[in-house]
């Protein structure tokens, strides 16, 4: 699948699976110093391959009539520091709720950890600025997610498969947290845990043959 593809195919399945709605949300794939990136003011379950326009890491359109999502700033830059080969953001409804409420996401849920643990709320900025790019940047370090606020949630991935599947993770992960506060305090995991997690993950017990 060409990048132009892949960005049909996941805009689709993000509005399929209530992830976004009307324009909002925005994908991108990079190739070298190409990314191809979902056009400004589209609906993301309504894209043909040449409605996605492709351009340079320095911000240039290379190609496409269509001009590329006004938060193309935000994915040049983590594209800059990150090793991302995708980025997926989405204004997801449990997601933006942690992001209204909350400066983290707390590990409740082991499964946390695929993201980088603690998922930090990067500082609000208005969109599509220099600013938000900064904060979300700085709030990625060293994870796969990020959360942004007043504003929904970035991932990252070495695919755009990848980003998007941690685009479903974060979403769970907040929709388990913010429903665990409504029935009691949700425990949250200890360093120790968590590294008993990894631990077990890189040394996993071998079934014995017959
Ligand atoms: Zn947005």
């Amino acid at each position: 699948m060409s990048l132009r593809e892949q960005l049909c195919e996941y805009g689709r399945r993000a509005v399929e699976l209530g992830l976004v709605i009307g324009t909002s949300g925005n994908l991108s794939v990079r190739q070298g110093d190409l990314v191809a990136v979902t056009p400004s003011g589209a609906a993301l379950d309504r894209l043909t391959p040449e409605m996605c326009p492709i351009v340079d890491v320095e911000g240039y359109l290379v190609e496409g009539e269509l001009q590329p999502s006004s938060e193309t700033p935000m994915h040049l830059a983590v594209y800059e520091t990150t090793d991302a080969q995708a980025i997926v953001h989405t204004h997801s409804v449990f997601g933006t709720v942690v992001a209204t409420t909350m400066t983290e996401l707390p590990p409740v849920h082991y499964n946390a950890l695929l993201l980088g643990g603690v998922v930090k709320v990067a500082e609000y900025a208005t969109y599509g600025t220099p600013e938000l790019a900064a904060n979300v940047r700085a709030a990625l370090e060293g994870k796969r997610a990020a959360l942004m606020a007043n504003h929904g949630g970035v991932t990252i991935g070495a695919t755009l498969e990848q980003a998007f599947e941690a685009t479903l993770l974060l979403e769970w992960l907040c929709e388990v947290y913010v429903r665990g506060l409504s029935i009691g305090e949700p425990t949250i995991l200890t360093e120790e845990q968590l590294a008993a997690v990894v631990d077990r993950a890189l040394n996993p017990p071998e079934f014995p043959r017959r």
